[in-house]
This record gives structure tokens, C-alpha cells and sequence, in this order.
């Protein structure tokens, strides 16, 4: 994951409508001015405000009331968010816990129950508690339903074994949301179970893994006999399929779809540089435009789909987005250094190993951008994946051979 500014989580699994009325926004109105005149954000942590901003239901509008929102239209998000913007409130709670906002919330509220939103969400969105994706393995990345961490039934608990690899953040965090195979006499995708697990239990070990960029904002996990309590299981068992996808396709809109103001994002690093270095060869400032306009495309593609997505569970349109913005960022960042001459060949903060504490390029430099931007077509199911799911669901290409989907998942060779 990188995204630094994802938009608000849409799927809230509870049919809310994509419209709204008149009544609709005085209510949210009335409702900011209220959090704003009982709580002044300016003088308190703002752990705090954020606390009461969820209190409020104004959190993730769209959601259940009492757990974050009001029940309303996802789209009426957009006014709290500038409204608390204007009072410099911060986003930070976002950017920490990218993950949790951009894909746990809109999880947990399609298939959580009552008691499994009251426990997780407000943390969560107060960043109190950092999340993590525990998905891929070293034998399942792209084929992730074909995942080996095995979870065995223990009373009310289950025990669980296996590795997970490339886990973001899984050092800082609290929660992960753990897909493991609880039973593997059924094809792959049926003997799959949802669970979120506690991080910071005996048999789970973290073991951060150093990028290109020199730092570690991955992980590998391993579980030896670690436990979860029955009542941590997110859907039935042997549905984890179902709701991992949820998972999966808010990750790819809030990748691919990141709401940036217009010139901002990776091509506002570019025209800086041109500024900044006082370039006018004609064929670069070409270039470069045509970057810009591409750029200000995918933005533009990016506002359609999060509109789209307001009026249900996003669909593979996210994939479009994710696709075209792995490519772009990787050229824009290849330009960019290039622009900068000798200069863009060294790193100047030395090649420190680090954990950070957020995830994504936001706070790297040029040099370092341009390395990270090489993930982007892996991170989130790779390109060619991607290509895949628009071939098949969006053109209706026939789909690839897939000899393993009907056989029980231990008979499959690994
Ligand atoms: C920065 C970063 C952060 C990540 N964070 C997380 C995280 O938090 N949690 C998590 O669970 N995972 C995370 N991942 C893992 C990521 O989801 C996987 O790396 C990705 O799905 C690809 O899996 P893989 O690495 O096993 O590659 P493989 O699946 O082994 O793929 C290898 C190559 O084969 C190609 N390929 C595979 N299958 C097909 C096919 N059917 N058709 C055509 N080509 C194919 C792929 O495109 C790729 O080029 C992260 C990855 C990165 C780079």
C-alpha cells in the first residue's frame, strides 16, 4: 500500500444510497458546527478530536450510526473533510493507518458484527490502533486463494500456523486482517476463513524486510500456534473468499484512485524540478506536458470512480485506475530524476535502514520516489493480474486455463 490520501471507505455493506437531499446536508452541517463549537480542535490531541469527530458519526458518513457515520450517502464525506480542513484539523489519522481506513473500515462494516464494529472502528479511525493486510505468502501472491497458513479449530479459539510475507506496517501494528485455510479437502477458494488477529500475541513474530529504498515498511509474519478467539472470525467460516475480495477491491480504488489536488501527487515533484533548475529546452517541456495531461487524466478518472464507488461495492473499474497509475507513477518518477541530472543519482540522506512509521512514497525524497515507485505494479496485485480482471469482467475475454479451482486444495502441487 501507498496511498497517503484515501478517500473514505464507500462499501458500507448496509444499502445506503449514493444520493442524497437537501435534509441530508443540513443535517451533516448542523452536525460539524456542533462538534466544532463543543470541541475545539485546535485545543486539544488530536487523537481526541478525531475521537469525538467519530462520536459525532462523522467519521465514515456513510457507515451505521453509532459506529462512525449517520447511515447517509458516502459523497456528503466530502464536505465534513473540507469543513475540518479549513479548521486545520489533521488527516494524519489517514496517513498512519492507511490500511485500517482504506481497507479494514470498509471490511469490518460489510461482514462485522455489532459487537466486532463497536470493539474495532473507532481506534481504528482514530489511528489509535494501526492495521494490517496478512495475505500474501511466498507460495500465494497473485494466486492469494491458493494461501497455505493453516487455522485449526481449538474449542473457541483457533490455533494458527504459517508465514505471511510483504505484510506493510505489520511492525506497527495492532490488528491484522489474517485469510488462513481452515479446510483442505475443499477447492481453494471454499476452505478459506476470515479472521483479524491479534499483533501483539506470543506467536506472532514480525520480522521487518529491507527495500530498495533502504527501508523496511514491510514485514514477514510468522504464526507458530498463535491464537484467536472464535469471536474474532470476520464472516462464516469457509467464506473468506468473499470477504477478502471486499478487502481487495477497496485496496485497488484507494490505490489507484487517490483524490490529489490538480498538478499534485508525483508530477508536482517534476514541474518543482523544472522551476527549480530554470529548464526551457522545448522537447523536455513537451514531455513533460504531456505527463501533466496524463496525470490530470487519471486524477480526473480517479474523482469518476470514487463517485461510482459511492453507490455500492467497488468493482473492477478500481482495477483501471490502479493499472494506469502504476505505469504513470514509474514514468513520472523516471523523468523526474532524469530532469535532475547527476544530481538524481545520489541519495543524500545516505541509505539508512529504517522502519517507518507510515507507509508510501509521501515523505521520501526524488531519489528515493523514483526507487519506490518501482513497487507500485506489484503492490496491491500486479499489472499484469490487473490486466487480467479487465480482460475477463470488464471486456469479457475468455478467462485464463485454471486447472486448480475444482480440486480439493491439497491435491493442487506446490
Ligand atoms: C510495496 C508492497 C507492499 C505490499 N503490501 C502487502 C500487504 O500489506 N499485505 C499483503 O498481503 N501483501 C502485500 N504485498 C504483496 C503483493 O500483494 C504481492 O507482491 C503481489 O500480489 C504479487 O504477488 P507475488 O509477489 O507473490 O508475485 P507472483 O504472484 O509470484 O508473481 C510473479 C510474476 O508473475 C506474474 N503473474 C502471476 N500470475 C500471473 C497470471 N495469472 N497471469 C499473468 N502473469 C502472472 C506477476 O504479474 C508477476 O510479474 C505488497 C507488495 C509490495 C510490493
Amino acid at each position: 500500500m501507498t496511498t497517503k490520501t484515501t478517500p473514505a471507505p464507500i462499501d458500507s455493506g448496509k444499502g445506503v444510497s449514493g444520493n442524497w437531499g437537501r435534509e441530508d446536508e443540513d443535517q451533516v452541517l448542523e452536525r460539524l458546527e456542533l462538534l466544532l463549537s463543543e470541541h475545539d480542535p485546535g485545543s486539544m490531541p488530536a487523537e481526541e478530536f478525531w475521537g469525538h469527530q467519530f462520536d459525532a458519526g462523522l467519521a465514515w458518513i456513510n457507515f451505521p450510526p453509532g459506529h462512525g457515520g449517520l447511515g447517509l450517502a458516502p459523497g456528503l464525506q466530502g464536505i465534513v473533510n473540507d469543513r475540518l480542513t479549513e479548521e486545520k484539523v489533521s488527516r494524519l489519522n489517514v496517513a498512519r493507518n492507511v490500511i485500517g481506513h482504506g481497507m479494514g473500515a470498509p471490511t469490518v462494516v460489510a461482514h462485522g458484527s455489532e459487537q466486532q464494529m463497536e470493539r474495532w472502528l473507532r481506534p481504528m479511525f482514530t489511528a489509535e490502533e494501526i492495521w494490517c493486510q496478512l495475505f500474501s505468502e511466498p507460495g500465494a501472491g497473485s494466486d492469494v486463494a491458493g494461501l497455505a497458513t493453516r487455522a485449526v479449530k481449538d474449542g473457541d479459539e483457533w490455533i494458527v500456523n504459517g508465514q505471511k510475507v510483504w505484510t506493510t506496517l505489520a511492525h506497527t501494528s495492532r490488528w491484522g486482517m489474517l485469510v488462513a485455510r481452515t479446510d483442505a479437502d475443499l477447492p481453494k477458494h471454499q476452505g478459506l476463513t476470515y479472521f483479524i488477529v491479534d499483533m501483539r500475541q506470543p506467536g506472532v513474530e514480525v520480522r521487518p524486510l529491507r527495500q530498495i529504498t533502504g527501508e523496511a515498511e514491510f514485514n514477514e509474519v510468522y504464526f507458530t500456534d498463535a491464537r484467536i478467539p472464535d469471536s474474532y472470525r470476520l464472516g462464516a467460516v469457509g467464506d473468506g473468499w468473499r470477504v477478502a475480495l471486499t478487502t481487495l477491491m477497496n485496496e485497488r480504488v484507494a490505490i489507484g484512485s487517490t483524490q490529489l489536488p490538480r498538478g499534485g501527487g508525483a508530477i508536482a515533484e517534476t514541474t518543482a524540478v523544472w522551476i527549480e533548475k530554470g529548464l526551457t529546452d522545448p522537447y523536455l517541456r513537451d514531455e513533460m506536458m504531456k505527463l501533466w495531461c496524463e496525470a490530470e487524466a487519471l486524477r480526473l478518472t480517479g474523482m469518476r470512480a470514487n463517485q461510482a464507488r459511492a453507490l455500492g461495492t467497488p468493482g473492477p473499474e478500481g482495477s483501471t485506475s490502479k493499472l494506469h497509475w502504476a505505469d504513470l507513477n514509474k514514468r513520472i518518477s523516471t523523468f523526474t530524476v532524469d530532469l535532475m541530472g547527476a544530481e538524481g543519482m545520489l541519495l543524500p540522506e545516505g541509505y539508512p535502514f529504517v522502519t517507518p512509521e507510515e507507509a508510501g512514497a509521501g515523505r521520501l525524497t526524488r531519489q528515493k520516489s523514483f526507487l519506490r515507485a518501482r513497487a507500485n505494479s506489484i503492490e496491491g496485485g500486479t499489472s499484469e493480474i490487473m490486466k487480467n480482471i479487465l480482460g475477463e469482467r470488464v471486456l469479457g475475454l475468455p478467462g485464463e486455463p485454471r486447472v486448480d479451482k475444482d480440486v480439493p486444495w491439497k491435491t493442487v502441487p506446490r
